[in-house]
């Protein structure tokens, strides 16, 4: 239960870019009328900030400038003064390494569904600094559980539009909380694996990488591209392919990816142990592989 603090927002002081003006977090507010609050209409994106470079910035905005388009939003700023947006956000919060939460609204306006209820989009930048996971948890790896709650029909709502509306997740990670992990599997409409409440999942079998396709109705990560180039890079074939349930709890290695997460090992799903039950090889390789892109030693742009 939330007893006030919040370990994503250390400290009380944060700075918080609103509609063009870099703002103290207390003065950060945005109307009751707004129809992301009402209806979950608008967008967001989760980014990392490493060494004081925004990661990966291009695939980030590329995403939310789809997302936004393909729900007919019009982001009122364009791609290159966003990304400024986001530079002078992490300066005026001193941050050199961060997580980045940027958000589009529909914005403020008349109750009632449509769009033209309401006046003009409202953006807003939220950076922090984040270690989502104690270092340890990516040797020892974390155990998750399949939710019964599947992933929201891909011809519903496309998973690649990252909506304020995140209810369809919310429901599985509640489920992963009462069954005392902290991250969920998910399946989807035709029982195959789609992916975690928060991050894609990819396995290891008999030395191929599988991770599910984009027709499985997953959210396409940017950590899942990243991974899938630096696996292409070792040589390892790479599969986009549907997978069940039985496929992961006969994996040899599993393991999560996501903005926050980075690679997380998977020791358990539904109580089954994975391979050898702590981060296998492969998993570390492209672990490592991974934080050297994070630290800019090995350029990957996806
Ligand atoms: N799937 C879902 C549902 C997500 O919300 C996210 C982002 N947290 C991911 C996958 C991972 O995407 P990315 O690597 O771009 O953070």
């Amino acid at each position: 239960m939330w007893n006030g603090s919040n370990p994503y927002l250390p400290g009380t002081d944060l700075k918080v870019w609103l509609d063009g003006k870099i703002v103290h977090m207390n003065d950060a507010k945005v109307s009751v009328f707004d129809h992301g609050l009402l209806y979950g209409d608008g967008v967001f994106e989760g980014i990392r900030a490493y060494n004081g470079k925004v990661f990966q910035m291009e695939a980030h905005m590329r995403r939310v400038y789809e997302g936004a388009g393909a729900i007919c939003l019009k982001i009122p700023i364009g791609k290159e003064e966003f990304g400024k947006a986001i530079y002078d956000t992490l300066r005026a919060n001193n941050l050199q390494n961060a997580y980045i939460r940027a958000v589009v609204t529909r914005g403020a306006g008349y109750l009632g569904l449509h769009p033209a209820k309401t006046a003009n989009p409202s953006v807003f930048i939220i950076t922090c600094a984040l270690s989502l996971y104690p270092l340890e948890l990516y040797e020892k790896g974390m155990p998750i559980v399949t939710a019964s709650t599947i992933r929201n029909h891909p011809h519903a709502l496309s998973a690649q539009v990252k909506s304020l509306n995140y209810l369809n997740n919310i429901m599985a990670q509640i489920e992963a909380t009462q069954a005392g992990a902290v991250e969920a599997v998910m399946l989807n409409h035709q029982g195959y694996v789609a992916e975690c409440t928060g991050d894609n999942i990819f396995a290891v079998r008999k030395g191929e990488l599988w991770t599910p396709p984009a027709s499985a109705g997953i959210l396409e990560g940017v950590t899942r591209a990243v991974v899938l180039e630096l696996g292409r890079r070792r040589r390892i074939p790479v599969c986009e392919k549907n997978m069940t349930r039985h496929d992961l709890y006969v994996s040899d290695e599993c393991f999560l990816t996501g903005t926050g997460a980075e690679i997380m090992p998977i020791t358990h799903i539904d109580q089954r142990q994975i391979g050898c039950g702590k981060i296998g090889v492969m998993t570390k390789q492209l672990l490592e592989d991974f934080w050297a892109c994070t630290r800019g030693e090995t350029d990957v742009q996806v």
